[in-house]
């Protein structure tokens, strides 16, 4: 698999992207950003979306991407997948005809985007990929991810807190070769990382024990203004299989 790194941060800094991952060309993970990373062509070949959660540092690039691809002749409707509150929550909140247009519904005869309702613990075809979405810990409903080609996967822990049955959904899941993981807040503002619901490095180091030793864990969502104080928490936590992922960069499965 391939796996393209659009936005690799929490919010939006000068040359720092929101949170948005492409696996192999056609499906988004979060779309924090898309537009501000991908040329129009390669835009428009992006058939599903995954959505975690209805924030916006990973939904304001679907924004813009349905716009184009309005305007584009070559597309396909994009599919906006997730677990029902978070379908239902884009639909109330962003594409409501008052924060955005409802793209489910324009042009009427051949809408931009579809949605669709993903069942929660349960593997099921996205493209062609496997995904089972899982819930986690976070402020607003809000799933991870497993996602699986039928030879190697990888874990998307979306904004999270710690958290248990992701995890535990991927225990000895066959091929599982990382895990990406949030971390939005240094240490020192642990207590904000609890009312929001994120992880911090100190918070990470006890969700490694969680998952198989030695599974290389991706690192993103790293707020860009503490951005140098985390990582070099990070290198302390575990250096030896902790990356934080870089931007713009594809890493392969
Ligand atoms: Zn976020
Ligand atoms: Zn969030």
């Amino acid at each position: 698999m391939k796996i393209r790194v659009l936005g690799a941060y929490g919010a939006e800094g000068l040359g720092q992207r929101p949170t948005s991952f492409l696996v192999n060309d056609r499906i988004l993970i979060d779309a924090g950003t898309v537009g501000g990373a991908l040329t129009m062509p390669e835009q428009t070949h992006i058939e599903h979306a995954l959505i975690t959660h209805s924030h916006l540092d990973h939904v304001a690039g679907l924004a813009f991407l349905t716009e184009t691809l309005a305007f584009s002749e070559t597309r396909v409707p994009l599919t906006v997948a997730s677990l029902e509150p978070v379908v239902n929550a884009l639909r109330a909140s962003v594409f409501n005809n008052v924060t955005w247009p409802d793209f489910a519904q324009i042009p009427p005869d051949a809408p931009v985007m579809k949605y669709r309702t993903l069942v929660e613990d349960a593997e099921q075809r996205v493209g062609d990929a496997w995904v089972t979405p899982v819930p986690v810990n976070h402020t607003v409903p809000t799933t991870g991810f497993i996602v699986h080609d039928g030879g190697t996967g990888f874990i998307f822990s979306g904004d999270t807190g710690p958290t248990e049955a992701l995890w535990k959904a991927a225990r000895g899941l066959r091929g599982l070769r990382a895990a990406f993981v949030e971390c939005a807040f240094p240490n020192r503002m642990a207590k904000l990382a609890e009312v929001a619901r994120h992880m911090t490095p100190d918070l990470l180091r006890r969700e490694l024990d969680k998952l198989p030793p030695d599974l290389p864990v991706w690192i993103y969502h790293i707020k860009p203004q503490f951005y140098d104080e985390i990582v070099d928490e990070l290198s302390r936590v575990d250096a030896g299989h902790i990356i934080v992922l870089e931007q713009d960069k594809t890493y392969t499965l």
